[in-house]
């Protein structure tokens, strides 16, 4: 505790600016830590390629598949979209985890599965685009775009794309009107509806075939090189997964170089931090077993088979039970769940210079000042949210303390300012302790999201006190 000059303790509470308190050499730990995440944000684009380079990683400090025998350090994807990984610890499971639970979804524009058209005002070819998530659609107007995604071809292979990431590669454009042009189109509309979604259609290429009288030849051109490039036709669209992101890459931001600004940090700030959490404990012997889980489709409501709602983890928390000869059976799986606590790790919202309004500061996220903790989140009278125990928040609290960890309290935006969820009452549901706590972003949702490496710095250091601790 806080003593003040006559040497009792402090009687207000003070937060901390890391960068007032910090030592230098934890100073500096901040910054080199955020190289690494720089890559990793530019080599993950995407929910799958989060999943490749998570397994790249995992399979380097010899982590295996669920159920090889001898093997302390395992790992389960579902459908290329999920994944857990445990590092087993040497009391019994059913003891229960410690878990640290992010999403690697992030908002984005999807392809239409029938999206290619010729239009004819501009004979230009296009694309159809439907976005994915709470997006501000005015931000993805006129900015460089990359094309990342899957397609599953007649003969069953797996194409893979990427385009627009390095380079020699082109970037695709939706262009926003002109402003000399948009006085009825656009201003005389409130923001959310300034751009229209029917009208976010990507101009995708603009040439044809010389001498070629056919009609629609600029999509009959397009077609053509399309195939000649992935030797793919139009209607192998129509089972693909095509997704828009920002081409632009994560770099320094501030002139102090205190920051990173880049697409998809929320939440793959608290997956990477997890997971470097994780992997810097295997020297250490714990006795309870970690846990990190990376769920899909947060951003839409966590639904469908790789969203946190899905059976997934508790039947990785099930699998790993066997493969520690613990029963897996119904009983014992609830027992390890409501024996386990969480952190569910998700960004949270930091306050803005520009939006100070939006939060009440006594209760926000500030830039600098640590991993943030949230009791609750929600909505309105705490609507949907999961509402942490105190007895679990003092715990995580004296577990941060203990380790030195820079943190801080607060709300996602003043009362009935909005408000947003994460996956924490999910596995909540499941009986476990969880707590939010992640990292505060500036510009969340955005293409271009701000964080602070002090706090990116702190929540590791956080995520890695909290799964070696009892
Ligand atoms: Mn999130
Ligand atoms: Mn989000």
């Amino acid at each position: 505790m806080k003593k003040n000059a006559t040497n009792k303790p402090a009687l207000s509470y003070e937060r901390k600016n890391f960068w007032k308190e910090a030592p230098q050499e934890q100073q500096k730990a901040a910054f080199s830590f955020a190289e690494d995440y720089k890559s990793f944000l530019n080599e993950a684009k995407t929910v799958r390629e989060s999943i490749a380079y998570t397994e790249a990683l995992l399979k380097k400090n010899k982590f295996s598949a669920v159920g090889k025998k001898g093997s302390n350090k395992v790992y389960t994807i579902f459908r290329n979209k999920t994944i857990a990984m445990a590092v087993i610890g040497s009391d019994p499971i059913c003891n229960g985890v410690n878990m640290i639970a992010a999403h690697i979804d992030a908002p984005r524009v999807d392809l239409k599965q029938n999206p290619l058209y010729e239009d004819s005002d501009s004979t230009m070819a296009c694309m159809r685009t439907h976005y994915y998530g709470g997006i501000k659609k005015y931000q993805w107007v006129s900015t460089p775009l990359s094309l990342h995604g899957i397609v599953i071809k007649k003969d069953g292979s797996l194409l893979d794309i990427s385009l627009g990431e390095k380079d020699s590669e082109p970037v695709l454009i939706i262009p926003d009107l002109l402003p000399h042009l948009a006085r009825k189109e656009q201003y005389t509309k409130n923001i959310a509806d300034a751009v229209d979604a029917s009208r976010m259609n990507l101009i995708f290429s603009g040439m044809q075939e010389p001498g070629n009288d056919e009609k629609q030849a600029v999509k009959a051109y397009a077609l053509k090189l399309i195939n000649d490039k992935y030797g793919i036709t139009e209607s192998d669209f129509l089972s693909a997964e095509l997704e828009l992101v920002p081409a632009v890459k994560a770099r320094d931001a501030g002139f102090d170089a205190s920051m990173v600004v880049g697409y998809g940090q929320d939440d793959r700030i608290c997956a990477y931090t997890g997971m470097k959490a994780m992997l810097e404990n295997l020297g250490s012997k714990p006795k309870r077993t970690m846990v990190v889980y990376f769920s899909d489709k947060e951003e839409v409501g966590s639904q469908g088979n790789t969203g946190a709602h899905s059976i997934f983890i508790q039947d990785f928390i099930g699998s790993i039970l066997a493969h520690n000869g613990e029963a897996n059976s119904s009983a014992n799986l609830r027992k390890t769940f409501m024996n386990s606590q969480i952190l569910s790790a998700d960004v949270t919202a930091a306050v803005d210079p520009n939006y100070p309004n939006v939060h009440e500061k006594q209760n926000a996220v500030v830039f600098n000042q640590g991993i943030g903790i949230s009791k609750f989140t929600g909505s309105g009278g705490k609507y949907g949210c999961n509402d942490a125990n105190a007895e679990f928040i003092a715990k995580v609290i004296s577990i941060f303390d203990s380790a030195g960890v820079f943190w801080q309290s607060g709300e996602l935006g003043k009362v009935d300012e909005g408000g947003g969820g994460t996956i924490a009452y999910i596995l909540a549901n499941l009986g476990a302790e969880v707590l939010d706590c992640g990292v505060g972003l500036m510009g969340m949702h955005s293409l271009y999201e701000l964080c602070s490496k002090a706090d990116l710095y702190s929540t590791y250091l956080g995520y890695k006190a909290f799964l070696l601790s009892q």
